[in-house]
């Protein structure tokens, strides 16, 4: 049976009719389920409830607010396995980092959980003796969350945790070949006692469905993850009503490695940043930058690295699963393509690869390209795939401005045992996550998450207090 969608509180077919299956990437023959293929009005249906519920749901007491979302994050503990395989079948991504990932979500609920007696907000002195000044922190009404496929349970619960937490009601829509998650992830809520139409959730196309969630004049806020191509198009539709945005998209992510840092140490983080998710993180590590008296002897480690990597469904928990879908897959080969014509040397991985089986699902190999130039395509736009480009620089300086040298900003690392160079790097680089001696990818949930430039739209971060930012707004009270 199909999975419906949830308005106000009910499990309900779209319009439509129409449904969408979902295939496991590892073995595209293999079906997981199959999901609603909703229209504008099932979309507008899912705001009516969210616009409905919210006053209601705003005047719940925050501690209670709250006990809903400690319930919901335990419901996905006790169904942690279960949610995991899903993910994993769903997804593409091996089973270490499917578990990860839904404990990431686990901890996101009791996090913001505790986040719900408190709102925020602030008492100052008046220069008035009669008058109490005090600012309160208030929802800003029915929100739209529209999350990617790469994340299906930790992005949703890092915008609808924070989002619920502060009194606002939700319209949601997860990326379609993961939607299966999502129907797990709001099963949880419902089995919480989330009273109905708090959080909304309908599966079908972006244009369709994720346009309306955008351009609906009583959607007070748009929170938004994914490519910049579809940001573009939210930002805008959402700009046509004022509506406030918060939008984090791609990244081309740099790992400078010095001269002086250890090699061994380098490729590790060069491949676990490159490889991990299968590349598949907006934080992916796809270009390193590498001190040239180190470049010939960091290039043959990090190809060897990446040639072991054993690439096989995210099921028997391997190095690396597939990527999520034939568009993902067709896309980073066509970028392979693009790297060898536009000069620069394949070092190793460069298609799919031989095993049995690997001919059912979308896998593709752990790639290493040399000799690449800061100008050339492959170190220039982000390719969501298992693909790193490591560019030879002269010196410190050169490195930090090819790592700046592009339009994204989202995170950035440097290797290295010199102090001074780690804060150089620190004051210099543009990115909103910055680590030195450490991977690109994994971040912290108790601190701010976004990025810099045309990774991010900059006004708001996600995560930690300051995720909450996006879902508040100030009331000054002048108290006489
Ligand atoms: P995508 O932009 O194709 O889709 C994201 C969501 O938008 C999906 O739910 C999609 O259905 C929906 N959508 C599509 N068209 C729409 C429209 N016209 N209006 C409204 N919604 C629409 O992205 P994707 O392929 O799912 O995800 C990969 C991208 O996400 C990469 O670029 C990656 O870097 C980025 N990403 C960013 C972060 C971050 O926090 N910065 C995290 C994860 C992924």
């Amino acid at each position: 049976m199909a999975h419906e969608n949830y308005i106000a509180g009910e499990w309900r077919p779209s319009e439509t009719g129409n449904t969408t299956e979902s295939r496991n990437p590892a073995d595209t023959s293999e079906v997981v389920g199959e999901i609603a293929e909703s229209n504008e009005s099932d979309a507008t249906a899912a705001i009516d409830a969210a616009v409905e519920a919210q006053e209601a749901w705003a005047s719940t007491p925050g501690p209670e607010r709250g006990a809903i979302l400690r319930k919901t994050g335990s419901l996905l503990a006790e169904r942690k396995e279960e949610v995991t395989e899903t993910l994993v079948r769903e997804e593409g991504k091996t089973w270490s980092e499917a578990s990860g990932e839904v404990q990431r979500a686990i901890d996101i609920f009791h996090y913001y959980a505790g986040k719900a007696a408190d709102m925020g907000g602030e008492v100052k002195q008046s220069s008035s003796p009669d008058t109490s000044l005090y600012v309160r922190k208030e929802p800003v009404g029915a929100v739209s969350v529209i999350t990617p496929w790469n994340y299906p349970i930790a992005i949703p619960a890092w915008k609808i945790a924070p989002a619920l937490a502060t009194g606002n009601t939700v319209a949601f829509k997860p990326a379609t070949t993961t939607g299966i998650t999502a129907v797990r992830l709001v099963e949880c809520f419902e089995d919480a006692g989330l009273p109905g139409g708090v959080l909304n959730m309908v599966t079908g196309p972006g244009s369709a469905v994720g346009n309306t969630l955008a351009s609906d004049d009583r959607v007070d806020g748009v929170s938004f993850t994914g490519s910049a191509t579809v940001g573009d198009i939210v930002y805008q539709n959402a700009a046509e009503n004022q509506t406030r945005t918060l939008l984090e998209m791609g990244g081309k992510n740099p790992t400078v490695v010095c001269s002086d840092a250890d090699l061994d140490e380098s490729v590790d983080i060069v491949a676990s940043g490159a490889f991990g998710v299968t590349g598949q993180a907006c934080t992916a590590c796809s270009r390193a930058i590498v001190h040239e008296d180190v470049y010939d002897e960091f290039v043959e480690r990090l190809t060897d690295r990446a040639a072991s990597i054993e690439v096989g469904p995210g099921i028997d928990d391997p190095g690396m699963g597939p990527q999520n879908s034939e568009g993902e897959l067709s896309g980073t080969l066509e970028y392979i393509e693009t790297g060898v014509d536009e000069g620069a040397t394949l070092e190793t991985g460069g298609g799919r690869p031989d095993g049995d089986g690997l001919d059912d699902g979308y896998f593709v190999e752990p790639t290493v390209f040399s000799d690449v130039e800061s100008d050339m395509t492959i170190a220039q736009e982000e390719i969501f795939g298992p693909v790193v480009a490591v560019i030879p620089v002269s010196g410190f300086d050169e490195a930090v401005e090819v790592a700046n040298g592009v339009e994204q900003g989202l995170s950035a690392s440097v290797v290295t045992n010199d102090l001074n160079k780690a804060h150089r790097f620190v004051d210099e680089v543009d990115a909103g996550v910055v680590k030195t001696n450490e991977k690109t990818t994994g971040l912290e949930l108790h601190v701010p998450f976004g990025g810099m430039k045309a990774s991010s739209s900059e006004t708001y971060r996600e995560q930690g207090d300051e995720g909450l930012a996006f879902y508040t707004i100030s009331k000054t009270v002048y108290m006489n």
